[in-house]
């Protein structure tokens, strides 16, 4: 009998890249489900969040992604697949039916399993406090995007790095939660490691400024509580 690969889908929803390189472009998202990491500022909350855990899920083919996709979306439009954690998948059979569309594929991950299927852009995101990216990861990577939830997030961020190309863009990105704290602390400390680091690039969520994601109704429009409630054990 064919195998055919079905992925979890918690989300698709058409709106523009709020981050890195390609800030303001249109894209596709395609949010699959699950992940060992559990930060306590996932968009995909259920993830750690016990009250965000879906009932169920679709389970969709990538021929059924890939025809939402031409039939509804501009083909000029990027498809970013995000999470959850899609390298636990095997998205050859994903990026193949999407490149026979046409679509460029983006891909955003934190690098814990090696990759399976073709895309045009890899967004690392690795996560020191967890499981640390792969080297045969990192080396693919186009770009870099350290969540910056405390200052020493920036140096435990840069040591997963070790094997990334010259010409990958490193972004410092704030937790949203914390970039919005008065005292500025994530904020400032980003700002002196850029200034002692040209390397570097000072980041923000500008999706979340305007809420575009939130015009699609198909995407999750609760207000997520970032963050985490330690209290609560979360
Ligand atoms: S690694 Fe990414 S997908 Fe996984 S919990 Fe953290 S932010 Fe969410």
């Amino acid at each position: 009998m064919k195998n055919i690969t079905k992925y979890p889908v918690l989300e698709r929803f058409y709106t523009w890249q709020g981050e890195g390189v390609h800030l303001g472009r249109a894209a596709y998202f395609v949010r699959l489900y699950g992940c060992p990491q559990h930060c306590p500022w996932c968009d995909s909350a259920g993830t750690w969040h016990p009250e965000y855990r879906p009932a169920q899920l679709p389970l969709l083919t990538a021929q059924d992604i890939a025809q939402t996709i031409a039939d509804e979306i501009p083909a000029q439009a990027v498809v970013v697949i995000t999470g959850g954690e899609p390298i636990l998948f095997d998205l050859q059979p994903l990026t193949t039916a999407l490149h026979a569309t046409g679509r460029r594929i983006h891909l955003e991950t934190s690098g814990i399993a090696p990759l399976r299927g073709e895309i045009d852009w890899l967004t690392l995101s690795p996560k020191p406090f967890g499981t640390v990216p792969l080297p045969c990861v990192v080396e693919q990577a186009d770009e870099v995007k350290i969540i910056v939830a405390t200052p020493q997030d920036i140096p435990d961020g840069l040591a997963t790095l070790q094997g990334l190309r010259d010409e990958a863009v490193i972004w410092l990105h704030p937790e949203w939660s914390k970039a919005r704290e008065h005292d500025g602390a994530v904020l400032n400390a980003i700002t002196e490691a850029v200034k002692a680091n040209p390397r570097l690039r000072a980041g923000y969520q500008m999706h979340k400024l305007y809420r575009a994601d939130d015009l699609d109704t198909h995407s999750d429009r609760r207000r997520i509580p970032l963050g985490g409630n330690r209290e609560l054990g979360f």
